[in-house]
């Protein structure tokens, strides 16, 4: 059962509880209904908010943990000249990774998209609007966003893309049906750089370098002007722990 669901039955359990067993209108019946819906709504917002609790959705948040391989991805491109710099550093390095597209940036960057794919990386969709309250959206409209940034990516490069990372990693039931209409599959990490809030480099390095495992996603963005550099030091201590970086089709 999603986690979803069960939070939801227990929900209405304490809730049948409550009007079964309290005198309606009573303090003890009053204090029940406020306490229950508040952990309901704290239960849910973490579900929501972290991806890896698999809550609304089941994520793909790691690879194999018994083989060596881990996935370098990026959010929020294509960008320039950023995503250019981070192509470049992959390359230098032998590495594929995947790179989850907003749709409105495709735009004036079509011929990066295409290079991101001719160099043998894959692509997902990160929506077309990346748009601030996108969690709140019902599922008519989100659907209808999420198919603008597959028409996209499909107009430039010729595919279908089958793997979609949701924005800010929150999920929501609307996701979960959305995508399961569209038949993509949602992609989250289980390694979180911060890399967009930070202002060392080095700080995201160790982060990075202490948090990675056997079968680990890691989530950075083609954003931060550090990147690139980040990844000439990241590759090369990661491919020392005998690390083999893949990436998610
Ligand atoms: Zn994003």
């Amino acid at each position: 059962m999603l986690k979803h669901r069960l939070a939801t039955a227990i929900f209405a359990i304490a809730i049948g509880e409550i009007l079964f067993f309290c005198d309606l209108g009573s303090p003890m019946f009053y204090f029940g209904l406020g306490l229950s819906t508040i952990v309901y709504l704290i239960v849910e917002f973490f579900g929501a908010y972290f991806i890896g609790l698999n809550f609304h959705l089941k994520s793909l948040n790691y690879l194999d943990k018994n083989k060596n391989k881990i996935a370098l991805t990026f959010d929020d491109g294509p960008s320039q000249p950023q995503t250019l710099k981070v192509l470049e550093a992959l390359k230098k390095h032998g590495v594929k990774a995947t790179f989850f597209v907003i749709g409105k940036n495709i735009k004036g960057n079509e011929t990066i998209l295409q290079q991101i794919i001719n160099e043998g990386h894959s692509i997902g969709s990160h929506s077309f609007s990346h748009h601030f309250w996108i969690d709140m959206w019902g599922k008519s409209k989100l659907e209808e966003d999420i198919l603008e940034s597959l028409n996209a990516i499909r107009l430039v490069t010729g595919k279908d893309v089958k793997i979609i990372r949701p924005p800010y990693g929150v999920t929501t039931p609307n996701f979960r049906s959305v995508f399961r209409k569209l038949k993509l599959q949602s992609v989250g990490w289980n390694v979180r750089s911060y890399d967009t809030a930070a202002k060392e480099m080095n700080k995201v390095l160790n982060r990075v370098l202490s948090k990675t495992k056997s079968g680990s996603i890691i989530l950075l963005h083609d954003k931060p002007d550090f990147i690139p550099e980040l990844l000439d030091k990241l590759i090369p201590a990661l491919k020392q722990k005998n690390f083999e970086f893949v990436s998610i089709s």
